[in-house]
């Protein structure tokens, strides 16, 4: 199986985020590897682990894990972490056309790689924890039309037989769905715990390939993508007021009446 795991390099969740220009300002911020997508970089090596005839990822194991990003530069760092966990490779689309796009456009650029390296299976977080729209697995099942199975709690996949099977998990129940590959899943965060990039693999990581194609080269016209082909557009952007201070209630005997009619007037009673 040749398995494609979509991450994005996002702002880390505690730095604080101002907006530029319309746009968050992620150069001045550390960022890290988007905490839902090391769910599915887990998965797609647990997949290989388990049909891989050495019990183990990487060479011998007849499967490729490569990592796919769009992003900036600084981009590779995030990757380089999905690569210490146990990832093959790796493929960054980066070119400064690209600076604002949205989420049509990124799923634009992803689905021109996808479409390249013929990948069976393609494996996403369910939302990046910066833009957190959640649209991008299925924009890119849409674009490439294959399978798309969404907010995978479980997932089983038989290379022989190319049958791939979720549980689907949402507010509403669990839905058991089938399909065969090539698909796009999507996982949420219950599917597994992932694991720390032990010692062997960060110095491991260091040497794996990061392949760099160009716009042109995956045919993409530079005027499809970026910050003025964006279908929406942030006019403006205010700071959150700073939180006022609270109410300090010394209770000398009808403290529980001044809670109650705290909660009265904020109509939460
Ligand atoms: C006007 C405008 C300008 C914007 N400018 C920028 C910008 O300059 N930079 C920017 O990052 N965002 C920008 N955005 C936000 C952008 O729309 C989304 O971040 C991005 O396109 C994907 O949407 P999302 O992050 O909500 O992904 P979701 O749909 O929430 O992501 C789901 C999953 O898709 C995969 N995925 C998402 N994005 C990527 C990616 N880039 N590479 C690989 N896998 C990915 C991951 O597996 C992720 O877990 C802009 C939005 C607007 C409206």
């Amino acid at each position: 199986m040749k398995i494609a795991v979509a991450v994005k390099q996002v702002p880390d969740s505690w730095a604080e985020k101002k907006m530029s220009g319309g746009l968050l300002d992620r150069a001045g911020v550390d960022a890290v590897l988007n905490d839902l997508d090391e769910y599915a970089v887990e998965e797609a090596l647990r997949l290989v682990e388990k049909h891989s005839p050495t019990g183990e990822a990487g060479e011998g194991s007849g499967h490729t894990v490569t990592i796919i990003s769009m992003g900036p530069d600084r981009a590779t760092e995030a990757i380089r972490k999905a690569l210490s966990m146990g990832a093959d490779n790796a493929i960054l689309i980066s070119d400064p056309a690209l600076a604002g796009s949205d989420a049509l456009a990124t799923s634009l650029v992803l689905s021109k790689i996808i479409e390249r390296e013929k990948f069976d299976l393609v494996l996403c977080g369910t939302e990046s924890t910066d833009a957190r729209m959640s649209v991008v697995p299925a924009m890119l099942a849409e674009r490439l039309n294959i399978a798309q199975l969404t907010f995978a709690g479980s997932l089983e996949v038989d290379p022989a037989t190319s049958k791939i099977s979720v549980a689907r998990t949402t507010d509403a129940g669990i839905e058991n769905m089938e399909s065969t590959l090539p698909a796009v899943v999507s996982v949420i965060e219950k599917i597994n715990e992932p694991r720390y990039p032990s010692f062997k693999g960060i110095m491991a990581s260091k040497k794996k390939p990061i392949a760099i194609p160009t716009l042109s080269e995956l045919g993409i016209d530079s005027q499809a993508v970026g910050i003025g082909s964006a279908w929406s557009t942030v006019n403006n952007a205010q700071e959150r007021a700073a939180r006022a201070a609270g109410i300090k209630v010394v209770d000398d005997g009808n403290g529980g009446k001044v809670f109650a009619d705290f909660l009265a007037e904020k109509r939460l009673i």
